[in-house]
């Protein structure tokens, strides 16, 4: 028989490991995993393809309450396969501004709730999972990396950016992800801090691992 449905929240900036992590501890514990962050790309992608301004507040609003979008194995927005292009570093420019909207989020927060919902609970990574959309998660991690290496970790996935572009990259999604008025980036009182600089990401699984199994 199935157990009662388990939220883990996975949150922390860009390049702290977060996805690798998220996806393994859910493989390994069956249940389902969300990236929150390809919600918010999503978003992003189908506005520049609409031509629509990131800062154009109400219309991206609307475009989000539209967007039909599905974030599994592979991102499908509106019946396209968008899951390389949400990815694109014109996407990765855009998005924090997209997702700094307090509309946006809303929308986004609702799908993310009535995700699990539908799951039966799962690992959910972001920005705000452990303060904002699930306050009561069974467990909630918050991973962090020295900036140098998160940068060192985003250069060797993105094969085009040199080391430099992509840690000016990170530092400006960073900041505008913990300075922005809407639900920013921050640490629930009742997360477990892991700082991943030193470990692989198998060591930062067990370490999740573990803390579940503690009474
Ligand atoms: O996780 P990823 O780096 O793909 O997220 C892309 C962007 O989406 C973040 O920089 C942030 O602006 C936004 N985001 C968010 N809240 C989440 C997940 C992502 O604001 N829960």
């Amino acid at each position: 028989m199935p157990g009662p449905a388990r939220v883990i929240a996975i949150d922390g900036p860009a390049g702290s490991g977060k996805s690798t992590v998220a996806r393994e501890v859910a493989a390994r514990l069956g249940l389902d995993y969300l990236d929150t962050g390809a919600m918010y790309r999503a978003v992003a992608y189908e506005a520049i393809r609409r031509n629509i301004e990131p800062d154009d507040a109400e219309r991206v609003a609307e475009l989000a309450r539209q967007l039909e979008l599905t974030v599994a194995a592979q991102v499908m927005v509106n019946g396209t396969d968008a899951t390389v292009e949400i990815r694109s570093p014109e996407v990765t420019r855009a998005v924090s501004v997209v997702a700094a909207n307090p509309q946006v989020r809303h929308e986004m927060v609702l799908r993310q709730r009535e995700w699990a919902k539908a799951h039966g609970g799962g690992v959910v990574e972001g920005r705000d999972i452990g303060t904002v959309v699930f306050p009561n998660a069974d467990l909630k991690v918050y991973l962090t990396a020295d900036d140098g290496e998160r940068a060192n970790r985003r250069t060797k996935e993105m094969l085009d950016r040199s080391y430099d572009q992509v840690a000016a990259e990170l530092a400006r999604r960073d900041h505008l992800d913990s300075t922005r008025a809407a639900s920013p980036l921050a640490i629930a009182p009742d997360a477990v801090h892991l700082d991943t600089t030193s470990l692989n990401a198998e060591q930062v699984v067990e370490r999740v691992l573990a803390l579940l199994s503690q009474p």
